[in-house]
């Protein structure tokens, strides 16, 4: 039994932006390969679980698709209807936000699918010993997390997510990312830390390609196959102020918030901090007495 979290890009302008580049055919081109991915995957086993989320400017509307609720006397092995009406509704929910400013929240999706992999771990463990599922109770170590992002931008919740990546490394679940732009360093950081992938597709025509090629065999198994060639991971920091990469910074020691120059107090705890120590002001020259230089008379 493998569970897999795919969660989907649904920022209005990413979507946007891949039809003005790529042409009419990417966003169906994307779709059909998210499709042909996730129904893959649910008839590689009868036992595995899939979670289909969104994450938009609003995280009213998350879940596209969820194979336990999917179960009701028939089970359900194709995802088509609920990705299309899914993507759909979120598209068109994001371009009602008046609030122009409002960034697409992946936090709060992730976190929605962490719990979701930790359910499928917790109830296949309670599964009795002799079950014939003891067998694929093994593989539930193989529950991960698929992100499929449209845009470089650094997301705002720095602190959420790097709070996420390392849960999910501690409970061993992985994190892959396809990008279909440049990655952004955060998305990086996350395969690097919890020991996922993190592919970047040039093209919407080659998405289907990578995700069957490296992402739908299990985690346990992708040393037996070629993995694709890691490029360096983007380790810096984004302050919460301008939402800029830093490599010095300074960092609240209440809630470890990032900031690029000194704030009095904290914008996300609200914690007050001392002025730094000001500089002793150098004296002008002239009154530094003897020993200033003298300069040399010219004759
Ligand atoms: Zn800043
Ligand atoms: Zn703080």
């Amino acid at each position: 039994m493998a569970s897999v979290v795919v969660i989907i890009e649904g920022s209005v302008c990413a979507w946007g932006e891949m039809n003005e580049a790529h042409g009419d055919e990417a966003i169906p081109e994307i779709i059909r390969s998210l499709v042909a991915f996730t129904n893959a995957h649910l008839s590689m086993s009868a036992a595995n679980g899939l979670l289909i989320l969104g994450y938009g400017v609003d995280t009213s509307k998350q879940v596209i698709f969820d194979s336990r609720s999917s179960v009701k006397g028939n089970v359900v092995f194709d995802t088509s209807r609920a990705v299309i009406q899914g993507i759909r509704e979120i598209l068109e929910h994001g371009l009602n936000v008046e609030d122009s400013t409002a960034h697409s929240s992946l936090a709060p999706a992730l976190a929605h699918g962490l719990c979701y992999l930790n359910t499928c771990t917790t109830l296949s463990e309670a599964l009795p010993t002799n079950s014939i599922a003891t067998t694929e109770t093994k593989a539930s170590k193989d529950n991960r997390v698929l992100i499929v992002s449209m845009r470089d931008e650094i997301v705002t919740e720095h602190s959420q997510l790097m709070n996420l990546f390392f849960t999910a490394n501690k409970y061993g679940y992985c994190v892959d990312v396809v990008a279909l732009d440049n990655p952004s360093p955060l998305l990086q950081q996350a395969a690097d830390i919890t020991g996922g992938l993190c592919l970047r597709v040039s093209k919407p025509d080659e998405l289907l390609k990578a995700l069957m090629t490296h992402i739908l065999c299990p985690t346990s198994l992708r040393t037996s196959f070629s993995s694709p060639p890691e490029g360096t991971v983007d380790y810096r920091a984004a302050c919460i102020c301008h939402n800029r990469l830093v490599n010095q910074a300074w960092i609240c020691s209440v809630c470890l918030a990032i900031m690029c120059q000194f704030m009095p107090i904290c914008k996300v705890c609200k914690a007050v901090f001392p002025l730094p120590p000001q500089k002793p002001k150098k004296r002008p020259s002239t009154a530094a007495g003897g020993l200033a230089k003298k300069k040399p008379m010219l004759k």
